[in-house]
């Protein structure tokens, strides 16, 4: 029973975008004895009872009475190690979360975990965290920390310290250029919760975003530059071209464009890479030479660039996946709008860039090793 209302709660905030893009966030449900977490590769929007990785919590728990190493990259191997034990019988072909100690902290039953605009509207901005702290006396707020374990760690303590201070189980906390968690023990809990957070930062928000497209530009300016961005991006990509009013203010100079020339929460980075390139330059040799130089310093071809007075372009592999960078992007450009509300964009700190850009490598591969694995 809880594990179909734990995929009801999924497939509601999962579809609606304004909590959910490009297959982020998780969900899970638990009991004494286990944890069911959304497992790696499903979709909140579309998950089935089946797509929950079922595991134990008591071994889950255990990995706090653990040492692990002092090297990053160890100790990341070790605790997932640790977690991919932790899956009961029968769940050996899934791979939960690697937000599933954060989910197994929590004392309810039901926990959402999101990435919502305008919640990172505020996680993303310089005044965030005084501002959440005088909203809501039941919220934890996390300070920007490495994902995995320590994070985890982080969230642990902290919950621990709420949870002695006040006698209540903590239900609410907030990831610094990250997200949200909701946690409850029921269906109405959790929307009650939802609810009453995002109606009190909507009720602050004064500047807001206006995606209003914007349909008079120059078509056969637009139609080379996808040609070039193309051949400059190699792989024959397919480009998708967006102007709206907020792109077209945030092109109309370097200056306006800086505020997302660095990223401001994980999923900018994963999907849409760490860094996008502003081009003031449109003949075809002069966007090559751009492309040339971009990829000799960043190490790879960006998948965002916008053309100063002209608008957006996203690349991907195919279609879909340009429109998935798009909503991603247009994402960073909403949350740098509601950002003003709160002070401005706090951006991520470059370590924390770092170790997102390499931590992608890192959970790849994993994956792949996993997989290989999994056929002995
Ligand atoms: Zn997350």
């Amino acid at each position: 029973m809880g594990l179909n209302v734990i995929a009801e709660i999924s497939h509601f905030y999962g579809s609606d975008e304004r909590y959910v893009l490009a297959g982020g966030g998780n969900t899970s449900f638990k009991n004494e004895e286990n944890l069911y977490i959304k497992g790696s590769g499903t979709a909140l929007a579309t998950i089935t009872p089946e797509g929950f990785v079922k595991m134990s919590r008591k071994m889950l728990a255990d990995i706090w009475t653990k040492t692990y190493s002092e090297d990053k990259d160890k100790r990341e191997a070790e605790v997932l190690k640790d977690m991919m034990n932790a899956k009961c019988e029968g769940e050996e072909g899934k791979r939960p979360s690697v937000e599933t100690l954060l989910h197994n902290l929590f004392k309810q039953q039901y926990v959402l975990h999101v990435h919502p605009t305008m919640v990172n509207g505020l996680t993303c901005a310089v005044s965030g965290k005084s501002i959440v702290e005088a909203l809501f006396d039941n919220a934890i707020w996390i300070e920007e920390t490495e994902p995995g374990y320590v994070l985890a760690a982080k969230c642990r303590e902290r919950i621990n310290e709420y949870e002695n201070r006040t006698n209540k189980d903590a239900d609410l906390l907030f990831l610094q250029n990250h997200g949200i968690f909701f946690a409850a023990d029921d269906r109405d809990g959790i929307d009650k919760l939802v609810n009453e957070v995002m109606s009190a930062i909507d009720r602050l928000v004064t500047f807001r975003p206006d995606l209003t497209s914007v349909d008079t530009y120059d078509s056969s300016i637009v139609d080379d530059l996808i040609k070039y961005i193309a051949e400059a991006y190699g792989n024959d990509p397919y480009v998708k071209f967006t102007l709206n009013k907020e792109v077209e203010k945030l092109c109309a100079s370097k200056e306006a464009f800086k505020v997302l020339m660095e990223p401001m929460s994980p999923d900018h980075i994963v999907y849409c890479k760490a860094v996008p390139l502003f081009i003031e330059c449109f003949d075809k040799d002069s966007i090559k030479a751009q492309y040339a130089e971009f990829i000799n310093t960043y190490g790879y071809a960006p998948k965002i660039a916008f053309a100063k007075g002209i608008g957006m372009f996203a690349v991907g592999n195919n279609i879909k996946d340009a429109a998935t960078v798009t909503s991603v992007w247009l994402d960073a450009v909403k949350i740098s709008v509601y950002a003003q509300n709160f002070g401005g964009v706090r951006h991520m700190a470059p370590d924390m860039v770092d170790f997102i850009v390499n931590w992608e490598v890192e959970s790849y591969r994993s994956k792949v090793a996993l997989n290989n694995g999994g056929n002995k």
